[in-house]
């Protein structure tokens, strides 16, 4: 007897009912890039309907994002001053803290992440401080460790590492606990690799390297089993969630870890992989629509709990 397959997809209703893979707007994290300043709505070229934003016209732009039911957004600060040492980091009045104070008083069931990384904040774009020419990791473990406390402090709910330095993650955990912030969760960028599809975000968030590149810290594409000892090594420190970053060429680092991990996992969902389909789209040779959710349902089939993506609200208006 030959069975039929068909039969399961012969009605809409059928195809629903069987549907083996969900996208809710629960499983959405959407990022924002905030700038000081008044009144800021700048765009991004090669981010076609993402913005820059200052902390008033983020809370209008967040509003939607709350109102759609995304149940978190995820900061990254660009400061107007960088130097060697990422000073702005720590600046308790700094655009991060003023925005995380600022949406958890008008949205205060949102989830508030944050971006704990250098790059915007170093005149030489690197993910930690230079020494010798050198990107120095113990040196820039106490100013991550800082910069999440001054997150903390302004009320973030999460505290996100991303700058691929050794032992992070212990000592961004020690940091927040000796500070009395115990309940807040770390979500670590625990395999992120030295991706090309990064390219539009370093325009958004100012942050290309001036000399060099990433990969003596990010990780090499073709490696599986180092990002889950990558994976492992954050778990062991304390993290309470984990990711894998770039999402759609790496789907398969999602399904492993998903094996071999029980905590949440995020994907991120990169500007590289937002900036094709939008280039697509707009040449006429895509659908946008059912190619986005077609690659969010993607992400989500390989194994994530939840996406970072800048199709955040387009998607949730679409899933309802
Ligand atoms: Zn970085």
């Amino acid at each position: 007897m030959n069975p039929s397959l068909r039969r399961l997809r012969r009605t809409p209703a059928l195809r629903r009912l069987f549907t083996e893979t969900r996208l809710s707007r629960d499983n959405l994290i959407e990022p924002f890039f905030v700038v000081p300043g008044k009144s800021v709505r700048a765009a991004i070229p090669s981010m076609p309907a993402v913005y820059r934003f200052s902390v008033d016209t983020l809370l209008t732009e967040v509003e939607e994002t709350a109102k759609l039911g995304i149940p978190a957004v995820l900061l990254f600060g660009v400061p107007d001053k960088k130097d060697p040492r990422a000073t702005l980091t720590a600046q308790k009045t700094g655009v991060v803290p003023t925005a995380i104070k600022a949406l958890k008083k008008a949205f205060p069931d949102l989830v508030v992440m944050t971006d704990v990384c250098v790059c915007s904040y170093t005149n030489h774009g690197h993910c930690g401080i230079v020494v010798g020419g050198e990107v120095d990791n113990d040196a820039t473990l106490p100013i991550l460790a800082k910069m999440a406390v001054s997150h903390a402090d302004a009320g973030a709910d999460v505290v996100a590492p991303s700058a691929m330095m050794d032992n992070q993650v212990a000592a961004i955990r020690a940091g927040l606990d000796a500070a009395g912030h115990t309940k807040t969760l770390l979500l670590s960028y625990a395999a992120k690799f030295a991706s090309a599809f990064y390219g539009p975000f370093r325009d958004a968030a100012t942050s290309t390297p001036q000399f060099g590149d990433r990969r003596g810290y990010q990780m090499a594409p073709p490696n599986v089993r180092e990002a889950l000892r990558e994976i492992e090594v954050d778990i062991a420190q304390g993290a309470d969630a984990v990711m894998v970053k770039p999402a759609l060429a790496y789907l398969d680092v999602i399904r492993a870890a998903r094996e071999r991990f029980p905590l949440p996992l995020a994907a991120y969902n990169v500007s590289g992989e937002y900036a094709m389909l939008k280039a697509a789209s707009a040449n006429g040779w895509i659908e946008e629509e059912r190619a986005m959710l077609e690659m969010l349902t993607a992400i989500r089939r390989a194994g994530a709990d939840t996406i970072i993506t800048y199709f955040a609200r387009a998607a949730a208006r679409m899933i309802g």
